[in-house]
């Protein structure tokens, strides 16, 4: 099973993709996560990456694409994976398209996580006062959310065309969200 989940920051997408990821026994990939380990490494691109975070911009493609390409190339892999964050902008698709192609692959189903920006940033700035992100600070999660609607959410248009888009309301609790997810793909899926 590959799929991938997208969504506007704040909407429950890493928390629905360790669960859904969990349900259909594949793992669950934040290119989020992967960033946050890479800051805490303290090297020269620990630096440049906590600095594109704290600003609430895309890191570029050429550092994002190589990770997922190296991250997606481990054994735990191989079976299936939810990726979560990835990919966010144009680029980032085609370049999944050619992993993806290079092991002759396909990608099963997008899930998209939908809710209103205002619910959104409440969630957020929660999240900032529960969690401490350095990217959850108002200035950053307005960037954040300009960052999504331009780059990462035109990518939805392209998944619909390919028949691959399930959209799924966001707005409710981790386990009613998280049924409404499994049950729309297993629908689509089966
Ligand atoms: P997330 O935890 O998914 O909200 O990601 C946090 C931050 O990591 C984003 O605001 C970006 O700065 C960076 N990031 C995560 N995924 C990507 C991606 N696919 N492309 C570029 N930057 C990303």
């Amino acid at each position: 099973m590959k799929l991938l989940i997208m969504g506007p920051p704040g909407v429950g997408k890493g928390t629905q993709a360790k669960g859904v990821a969990a349900h259909y026994g594949v793992p669950a990939i934040s290119t989020g996560d992967m960033f946050r380990a890479i800051v805490k490494e303290d090297s020269p691109l620990g630096h440049q990456v906590q600095e594109i975070m704290n600003s609430g911009a895309l890191v570029p493609d050429e550092i994002t694409d190589k990770i997922v390409e190296n991250r997606l190339a481990q054994s735990d892999a191989a079976a299936g994976w939810l990726l979560d964050g990835y990919p966010r902008a144009i680029g980032q698709v085609h370049a999944l398209d050619e992993i993806l192609a290079a092991a002759a692959a396909e990608i099963d189903a997008v899930i998209s996580l939908t809710a209103d920006t205002d619910v959104l940033v409440g969630r957020l700035l929660k999240r900032a006062e529960i969690e401490g992100r350095a990217d959850d600070n108002a200035e950053t999660i307005k960037n954040r959310m300009k960052v999504y609607h331009d780059s990462t959410d035109p990518l939805l248009a392209i998944y619909a065309q390919r028949g691959l888009l399930v959209e799924i309301d966001g707005v409710g609790s981790i386990a009613d969200v998280a049924a409404r997810i499994t049950a729309a793909l297993d629908s689509k899926l089966s």
